[in-house]
Parts: C-alpha cells; sequence; structure tokens
C-alpha cells in the first residue's frame, strides 16, 4: 500500500479505540465530564452491559448551545489553553477528545442546556458525523446517551466480555467515582434496576457503607494525614480507609487508590499499603483500601496514559512513604506507640477513635505504659513503675523509651463494653465482639510481663509484711526449703525459722493483698508437684503459680478503668489467646456471626 493520510472518520476510530476500550470507559469519561461540571447529581443508566445504552444525567453547569456542536470536534475543550495549564490542572479531562472518540464508535445523543440560558440544545452524532444539531428545551444540565457502542468497528464489538462482565465493571466506576466525591450524589441503574446509589453526604463513610456493606465497613480504619517528616519533600495527605488486618482479600484489586480525585492503579502504592501492615496480614492475603491522596497538581503528570488510568509523580518515594505512614499508623501496627481504644464499629462512629495517647517500653520491664498510669497499675496490681522516665508533656513524636519503641498489638483495638457474672469482659472491636475471661487474661497479662522482668534480672518490687510465721508439713516443708532461693528470685522474703516453721516477711508487690498462708500453701501445691525439676523449671511453675494468684479472680467485680487496662495490656502481649497453661482468654464472635444469628442475612 502506498502512504496515505486516512480519512478523518478513520482516523477519529483508532483514536476512540485508545480511549474507549469498554462500555464502562464511556461511563468514566461521561461522569469525569459531569464531575467537571460540577454536577451534585449523577444519574448513570446502562443496558445491555453498557453496549446497548449508556447514560450519563448530570445537573451541572451545561454548555452553551453555540457550543455544543462543538464539543464533539477532536481537541476540543473548555478546560485546558495552553500546555502550562497542564501543570495546574484541577480537572479530570482535558484533552478534549472524549466525546469525539465516543461519538465516533457510537450514536450519541447531546441534550444540554447552560444554567445561564434559557434554551438549550440538542445535537445527534452517528459514527462521528454530526447528523442534527437544534435548539431543545432542557433542565440546566447535561444528558448524555450513548447507544450501539461499536457498531462500526466489528472488531472492538467481537471483544467485548459478556454482559455481566461489563456491568461489573461499570459498578465498579461508578462506586469508585462516588468514593472520590462523597459530595455528589451518584444513582446507578443497570438494566432497569436500581443497583446503587450515593446520599451525596459528603461523607466517605456513608459510600463505603453503600459500597461494602456495613459488615464490611465495621472493620476498617480510618487513615488519616501524617505529619510528613522532611521538608523538602513535597506535601502528601493520605485520608481514607484501610482495613483492619483480620478483613483481608485473596488479591490486591480490593486496594483503591485516588490521586487528586482521579482513581488510578498503580502497584508501587498497592504495595505500599500492604508493606504497611508488615506480617500482620496472612500469607498471600490483601488488605482492602480506598485511600484519597492529595498533593499539589505540579507534582503530578496526569497525561502520561490514554485512559489517565496512570499518573507519574515527580517525587514518588514521597509519595510511597506517605501512603506507607499514614495506613501503618492507621493499623496500629508496631504503632508509633498508640495505645487508643477504637471507638471502631458496632453501630458506633468507625471514624472516632479516643487516643490514650502513647506507650513506651519501660526500663527493666517490658509493660507499655500510658497515662493514667496510676490508676493501671492498681487495676493491674504490678508494681510501681513510677521511678521510671516519662515522655515530655505534649510530646507528640513517636515517643520511644530507652528500650526501644512499644511492643506491637497483636490485638484488635478493643473498647471494654462491660463486666457479665463478674467474671467475663465484653469488648468490642473493627471484627465484632470480644467476650474475655478474666481471670486467664489478666493471668497471661502478668505472665508477659513477670518473665520479661526476671529474664531481664530485674528486681522484682516486693511488699514487706509484718512477720508471719507459717507451719509446714514434712515433706512440703522440705520442697519449700529447698526452693527458698528461687523464691527470693521472684520477690519472696522467706526463711526457715526452725523445723517445719518458716516465717515470710515480704511477698512480691503482685500479690501484697493476698493473705500469706493461702500463697504459702499455692506455692507449696507447686512445688510439691514439680517434683526435682531444675531450676528453670522451677522457676517457670512458680511464675505461672504466681500470675495465677495475682490475677483477678472469677467473681471479683471490677471497675471500668481495671477492664480497661487489662485489656489494653493483653492487646500487646506476644501470646494473647492464652493463659500459659493454656486456658483460652477470650471467644470471639465476629460481627458475620452475630448478623447470622439475628438472620440479617
Ligand atoms: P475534555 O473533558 O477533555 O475537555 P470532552 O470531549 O470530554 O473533553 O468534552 C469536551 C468539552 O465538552 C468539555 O471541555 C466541556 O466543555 C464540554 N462538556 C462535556 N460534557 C459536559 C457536561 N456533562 N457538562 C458540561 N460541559 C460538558
Ligand atoms: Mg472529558
Amino acid at each position: 500500500m502506498s502512504i496515505e493520510v486516512l480519512p478523518d472518520v478513520v482516523a477519529a476510530q483508532i483514536a476512540a479505540g485508545e480511549v474507549v476500550e469498554r462500555p464502562a470507559s464511556v461511563v468514566k469519561e461521561l461522569v469525569e465530564n459531569a464531575l467537571d461540571a460540577g454536577a451534585t447529581t449523577i444519574t448513570v443508566e446502562a443496558a445491555g452491559g453498557g453496549q446497548r445504552l449508556v447514560r450519563v444525567s448530570d445537573d451541572g453547569h451545561g454548555i452553551p448551545a453555540k457550543e455544543a456542536a462543538l464539543a464533539f470536534a477532536r481537541h476540543s475543550t473548555s478546560k485546558l489553553r495552553t500546555v502550562a495549564d497542564l501543570d495546574s490542572i484541577r480537572t479530570l479531562g482535558f484533552r478534549g477528545e472524549a466525546l469525539a472518540s465516543i461519538a465516533a464508535v457510537s450514536r450519541t445523543t447531546l441534550v444540554t442546556r447552560h444554567r445561564d440560558a434559557t434554551t438549550g440544545a440538542e445535537v445527534l452524532v452517528e459514527g462521528g458525523e454530526v447528523v442534527q444539531a437544534r435548539p431543545a428545551g432542557a433542565p440546566a444540565g447535561t444528558v448524555v446517551t450513548v447507544e450501539n457502542l461499536f457498531f462500526n468497528t466489528p472488531a472492538r464489538l467481537k471483544f467485548l466480555k459478556s454482559e455481566s462482565t461489563e456491568r461489573r465493571h461499570i459498578t465498579q466506576l461508578v462506586t469508585h467515582y462516588a468514593m472520590a466525591y462523597p459530595a455528589v450524589r451518584f444513582r446507578l441503574v443497570q438494566e432497569g434496576r436500581e443497583q446503587f446509589h450515593s446520599t451525596g453526604s459528603g461523607d466517605l463513610a456513608d459510600v463505603l457503607v453503600e459500597t461494602f456493606g456495613l459488615e464490611v465497613f465495621r472493620d476498617m480504619l480510618e487513615v488519616s494525614p501524617q505529619p510528613q517528616p522532611r521538608p523538602d519533600l513535597p506535601p502528601v495527605e493520605v485520608t481514607g480507609f484501610a482495613s483492619a488486618p483480620d478483613l483481608n482479600r485473596s488479591n490486591r484489586s480490593h486496594i483503591i487508590l485516588f490521586v487528586n480525585g482521579r482513581a488510578v492503579a498503580d502497584q508501587s502504592l498497592s504495595y505500599a499499603v500492604i508493606q504497611a501492615y508488615g506480617d500482620l496480614l496472612p500469607p498471600r492475603r490483601y488488605p482492602l483500601a480506598v485511600l484519597m491522596i492529595a498533593l499539589p497538581p505540579d507534582e503530578v503528570d496526569v497525561n502520561v496514559h490514554p485512559t489517565k488510568a496512570e499518573v507519574r509523580f515527580r517525587a514518588p518515594d514521597a509519595v510511597f512513604s506517605a501512603v506507607q505512614r499514614a495506613v501503618r499508623y492507621a493499623v496500629g501496627d508496631s504503632a508509633p506507640a498508640r495505645v487508643d481504644s477504637a471507638d471502631s464499629g458496632w453501630g458506633g462512629n468507625v471514624t472516632a477513635r479516643s487516643s490514650d495517647g502513647p506507650a513506651y517500653r519501660v526500663p527493666g520491664g517490658g509493660r507499655p505504659r500510658v497515662p493514667g498510669e496510676e490508676q493501671m497499675r492498681l487495676a493491674l496490681k504490678v508494681p510501681d513503675p513510677g521511678r521510671f522516665p516519662r515522655p515530655a508533656e505534649g510530646d507528640t513524636a513517636i515517643p520511644e523509651g530507652p528500650e526501644g519503641p512499644a511492643r506491637p498489638r497483636t490485638l484488635p483495638i478493643l473498647r471494654v463494653v462491660g463486666q457479665v457474672g463478674a467474671t467475663y469482659i465484653v469488648a468490642e472491636g473493627p471484627a465484632g465482639l470480644y467476650l474475655l475471661d478474666q481471670h486467664f487474661a489478666h493471668v497471661r497479662v502478668l505472665y508477659e510481663w513477670l518473665s520479661e522482668q526476671m529474664a531481664a534480672g530485674a528486681e522484682i518490687e516486693r511488699e514487706t509484711l509484718r512477720t508471719v510465721t507459717v507451719e509446714m508439713q514434712g515433706a512440703a516443708a522440705r520442697a519449700l526449703e529447698s526452693a527458698l532461693d528461687v523464691l527470693a528470685a521472684l520477690g519472696f522474703g522467706i526463711d526457715l525459722f526452725g523445723g517445719d516453721t518458716f516465717r515470710v516477711r515480704a511477698v512480691p508487690a503482685l500479690l501484697a493483698e493476698q493473705e500469706p498462708e493461702a500463697v504459702l500453701t499455692g506455692l507449696v501445691t507447686v512445688l510439691t508437684g514439680v517434683g526435682d525439676a531444675d531450676d528453670a523449671a522451677l522457676l517457670e511453675a512458680l511464675i505461672r503459680q504466681v500470675c495465677a494468684l495475682g490475677a483477678y479472680r472469677a467473681g471479683e467485680i471490677l471497675s471500668f478503668d481495671e477492664m480497661q487496662g487489662l485489656v489494653q495490656q493483653l492487646e500487646r502481649c506476644a501470646n494473647p489467646l492464652a493463659d500459659p497453661d493454656g486456658n483460652p482468654t477470650l471467644v470471639h464472635i465476629s460481627g458475620e456471626d452475630l448478623a447470622q444469628q439475628f438472620r440479617r442475612g
């Protein structure tokens, strides 16, 4: 073939192939135009998977009648005049080719009235040719109807997927735009049935509930912007929601990202989200996330992809780390040491979080510290950590103690609801309802704390008693006698008074409120039980016994602060799910379980 310039219609069809890949691309372009026109209500209708019909109606500013036909010319746009304008582009469209491309491969009708005009216009374009343009009465705004998509490009038509696949793409597209523009009321009708609507409340949370359902949304954590640590990097603000680690999916397609209000596919940023979870996610599982990334327009090149599905950042690393930082903070992971009780879910406000402030590791002890320590200390019956340094007042930097960051969180953030039968603590978390056994949970907390103290060689705080004399029987007396050194390391001050009589002068502070006789009896039970074990095994058995004796008992009424304190400590235990003897510390009833019980479907 010799070289010839293609006729306009053929050129337009080829160009259209880039922009209009499938029916959902039509929806995308038309919705973007409606948003650019300042619409507050956008209705999308589709039939035949969008191939037979796509109609997008908006209440935006409309097009002046004399410009209506021009909107279909290639490279006609009202949004950009010079190349330099691209640097500050705040509209979704700017190339002026969408309407031309769509009209080249369909039969397209535009009905519009500019909000300052009394009459509107109607333009009909078939296969790229304007076949009719006339004045028309219409409400302010624009309605674009696209019929018989790809009627003149049989190859495209043949490659369309099933109607249900195309419908799915359309639904996804509309819901994503509804997330990015929560103040706009979206309505999607497919095959005559309403599939989705958003309220236009301006609250992303409302859109997510509409999209994912309440059950899923309850397990999402709010992501809020974190300060940019480096002033030389551009400000990048990341907001939205990310799933609690318990809520995850088998692929990464549930990570939805928007850059300056534009849905983008960005492998690297998806990876930043996944990475933020560290090892909190099970292998090959991925989080759900809906994130709005905002940065100055001149930091993003939006003009690198035919459908603008990809963007390029001037400082990709800054964006990557901003996303990672924000998600990591929300997920609470190795937390910049938050010990906050989430107000998440359960009919409550998922977005609200009450932060109890920073926690950090104290010297010689592994216990996270929280403000309100006084109450916590009483609540937890652990020795007074008051001599350890506190973070400076108003210090919002990552509060690391001299020994490093706080212990990582191993349970979701739980909020105490109350106590049942003076034995169980009812708590709620992002993933549903939690019932804790107050004794087993407390044993677990004390056990990890005391084990760490012992391993670190810390001096265990002791409580001096008025001296109590206790008489033991033969074998018990010998067992106790041979364990006196180990007991001393644990904070006991016991000595043999002569024969089978012992004098108790001090006990670990943990056991200060117990009857010394009862404590000794408990110890002797363990000592005679372990036989002639080595010192390590003996110590382990004694640690467990001390924790069991010191822990809240079943039947003990706890104050709210005591319960909250216990829950917060358990959240950061290495093995929070059982006490050292394997008794479960908590029972989890998921939101789904509850919904099923109540037949909420
Ligand atoms: P672009 O959006 O890149 O400018 P389009 O081909 O999508 O190009 O639209 C061409 C022009 O038509 C737009 O610049 C805008 O002025 C006008 N237009 C299209 N759709 C609408 C709409 N729904 N409301 C108001 N104006 C519109
Ligand atoms: Mg456009």
